[in-house]
């Protein structure tokens, strides 16, 4: 029934195919492509020229080449850019990952025994001992890890959780702690008021339905002027006079102290917070701590032993890869002790880039400049603030330089448009009329790449024909 286009005038997709056989994108994207063009053709009426088609479907291709997961150079300044995939790994973590992935390992399987072993006990162990804890163990991520505490916690005739007005917290794109908690069939228990909650709120709140008492930590926010909180260690005591689990959700992750290695908060770590009596502590691996996606809880063995168990959990548990860096990455903090501890955790981007001094920035800045300053544009050092971002220490930035860019002959939003086009694409950011790159979150190994986009997107272009 179907007539071949080309007898209404259109070009067939074959004939339009056949530009486009060394495009990179598979076979059935392409002809779908085409095929989706030349309708819309058809249902205009239209009978364009065989070359309009080509451009309308190299249009469509080059806008779908940008969407496959890929890389990026980040000049946002944000280190841990949710959006853009959150911490870098650490080279060791690429290797363990690259070494697993390439062929089969030891994930359930005891070498020495010959046998069927236990998954990643080795890891658990070692998280534990960071974290100063008796054991710990890892699932998907932070989100994950409290669903999985909730369902264990949170269960039978004990389905309440406790937990503060002030600590009902959004996290990013649209993940409630509230909702979160309701999802996993746990009661709200709210207690205390926005700005205010004591111990005697708390001390109140609590029923025969009680399950369990939540802190979670303010991590993207901060209340100032006429507020409360209970000291942790009071909650934690409060908790455990009633037999009730004190579990605290950190967020973050930062298990060194991150004031010693910025001018930055001090960020409270799983140590501490379990020192302080919490009996399990949950945080995410790909924030602060610069690890992969994970969710690590720490804590009490018994409690970690029975959310192992829990038939949920398996459905929650991290793949190999993720085990295989995360291990690299944990094995970096537990060797990082001495002297040398400071350039030993330099070997963790995150860590490496919140050290980076304005100095350091600037020379890198100033350098870049000088090296472009042929390009038609005006190129200069300048400032800007870095964030940790992952919605956390919101109240901490850190002074960097840019590379800030005014072109000569299209404006800044053009500029933008066609680093971001960039393969790799370039993401930076406009304030006050200055395209700005913060070199915090370049790497000096990008910076050629970085040079190859500038060229690109600087160099004159010729006028678009007029249609
Ligand atoms: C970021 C965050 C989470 C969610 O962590 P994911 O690893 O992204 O699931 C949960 N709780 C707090 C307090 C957070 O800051």
């Amino acid at each position: 029934m179907t007539r071949p286009s080309s007898l209404r005038g259109l070009p067939s997709v074959d004939k339009i195919l056949q530009a486009f056989v060394d495009f990179p994108v598979p076979r059935p994207i392409i002809t779908q492509t085409v095929r989706a063009v030349l309708k819309e053709f058809r249902q205009s009426n239209s009978v364009p020229a065989h070359n309009a088609v080509i451009k309308e479907v190299e249009h469509r291709l080059n806008q779908l080449r940008l969407r496959p997961i890929q890389r990026v150079l980040n000049g946002t300044g944000i280190l841990a850019h949710t959006n853009l995939g959150r911490t870098p790994l650490a080279s060791k973590a690429i290797e363990a990952i690259t070494s697993v992935a390439s062929g089969y390992s030891n994930l359930e399987y005891d070498v020495e025994q010959g046998a069927r072993g236990g998954r990643a006990l080795y890891l658990e162990d070692s998280l534990a001992l960071l974290c100063g804890a008796e054991a710990a163990t890892v699932v998907n991520n932070c989100a994950a890890a409290l669903v999985l505490l909730l369902r264990q916690f949170a269960t039978g005739s004990r389905t309440e959780v406790l937990i503060s007005r002030s600590e009902l917290i959004q996290i990013g794109g649209g993940f409630r702690i509230p909702d979160i908690l309701a999802a996993t069939g746990a009661k709200l228990r709210e207690v205390g008021t926005t700005n205010k909650t004591t111990l005697q709120d708390y001390a109140q709140g609590i029923t025969p339905n009680t399950g369990l008492i939540l802190k979670v930590h303010q991590s993207n926010f901060f209340m100032e002027g006429f507020v409360e909180s209970v000291p942790t260690e009071a909650l934690a005591k409060l908790a455990h006079e009633h037999s009730l689990p004190c579990i605290e959700d950190l967020g973050s992750g930062a298990v060194i102290s991150t004031n010693c290695h910025a001018q930055i908060e001090h960020e409270p770590t799983p140590e501490e917070v379990l020192r302080r009596g919490v009996d399990l502590v949950c945080f995410s691996g790909d924030k602060l701590f610069g690890g992969p996606q994970a969710g690590i809880i720490a804590g009490k063995r018994e409690y970690i032993a029975l959310l192992k168990k829990a038939p949920f959990y398996r459905a929650l548990r991290c793949d190999k890869l993720i085990l295989a860096a995360l291990q690299a990455t944990v094995d970096i903090y537990l060797e990082a002790t001495g002297g040398e501890r400071e350039r030993a955790l330099d070997q963790l981007p995150l860590v490496s880039m919140l050290r980076q001094t304005y100095e350091q920035l600037l020379l890198r800045a100033q350098r870049l400049a000088q090296s472009h300053a042929s390009l038609p544009a005006q190129i200069y050092a300048g400032q800007g603030k870095s964030q940790i971002g992952g919605g956390t220490l919101p109240r901490s930035t850190l002074l960097s330089a840019t590379l800030d860019i005014v072109p000569h002959a299209i404006s800044v939003d053009e500029l933008a448009q066609r680093l971001r086009l960039n393969v790799p694409p370039v993401i930076g950011y406009i304030a006050g009329g200055v395209y700005k790159l913060d070199l915090r979150t370049i790497f000096p190994e990008q910076e050629s790449e970085l040079s190859d986009a500038l060229h690109h997107a600087l160099a004159p272009r010729p006028e678009p024909a007029a249609s």
